[in-house]
């Protein structure tokens, strides 16, 4: 089996398994991403922390004010590199057109839009633009040095070297989500000895196939012989199709 790439977010510990899969000299090298997901999270985070002069004062209104702020730039990013992958042959056509986009959406946040129609996906720049994602339903008016310090933070994670590591737009979402199955089987709480390889056997079936195809395959593999006319087996395989 060959690996074309490898995603993961930076705070996994991947370290060994890397190191292992590249230590079999069969193995070609693979593209290694960034999940998209976490650093969209990481960077809202980041900038929800920030402590922004030009913000309203009061604690409650601030949180408030920052929390949307942080949550529409999230969006925003998502929405310009979903449009812009669509619409890019090449991942360097993306980052190129990419990186314009992310560095423009402050300015558009800000009311000026002179450039979302060269760079913008989301904002189409002419009149009549709606402000109802960002505080106060209204553009943002910020001093120039708390919009820096929201800039460095976009960066951090979207400038271009940030940009190349999530170009496919790739997420570790449906890893998150075997790992839940395999542990719907194998509880944490209890300590396994033998029977946890079975189990992520069974968990990893049940993700590829659908659960009910996944304990048939379990139970023919056991030996039982199961009736593929039957209406309980066509039952399971519609089930796992919905
Ligand atoms: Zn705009």
């Amino acid at each position: 089996m060959e690996i074309a790439s490898i995603t993961y977010n930076s705070g996994s510990q991947l370290a060994k398994a890397i190191r292992d899969f590249y230590s079999d000299r069969r193995q070609k090298q693979a593209t290694h991403f960034k999940c998209l997901v976490h650093k969209m999270r990481a960077l809202e985070r980041q900038v929800k922390q920030l402590n922004l002069k030009s913000a309203p004062r009061s604690l409650d209104k601030k949180q408030s004010y920052m929390q949307k702020l942080a949550s529409s730039i999230r969006t925003r990013v998502r929405l310009e590199l979903g449009f812009l992958r669509k619409l890019s042959r090449s991942d360097t056509a993306f980052i190129k057109m990419a990186s314009a986009a992310v560095e423009n959406i402050l300015n558009c946040f800000s009311g000026d839009h002179q450039q979302c129609r060269k760079h913008s996906r989301v904002c189409a720049g002419t009149r009549g633009i709606q402000y109802t994602h960002l505080p106060d339903n209204k553009a943002v008016k910020l001093s120039v040095a708390d919009l820096s310090a929201i800039k460095m933070q976009i960066d951090r994670y979207f400038d271009e070297s940030g940009l190349r590591q999530v170009c496919r737009l790739y997420s570790t979402n449906s890893c998150e989500s075997l790992n839940a199955a395999v542990f719907n089987y194998a509880q944490k709480s209890v300590c396994w000895t033998r029977n946890f390889t079975a189990l992520c056997h069974s968990a990893t079936h049940s993700r590829t196939v659908g659960p009910g195809i996944g304990t048939v395959q379990l139970a023919e593999a056991a030996g039982i012989r199961v009736r593929k006319n039957s209406v309980m087996y066509r039952q399971l395989l519609a089930n796992d199709r919905n």
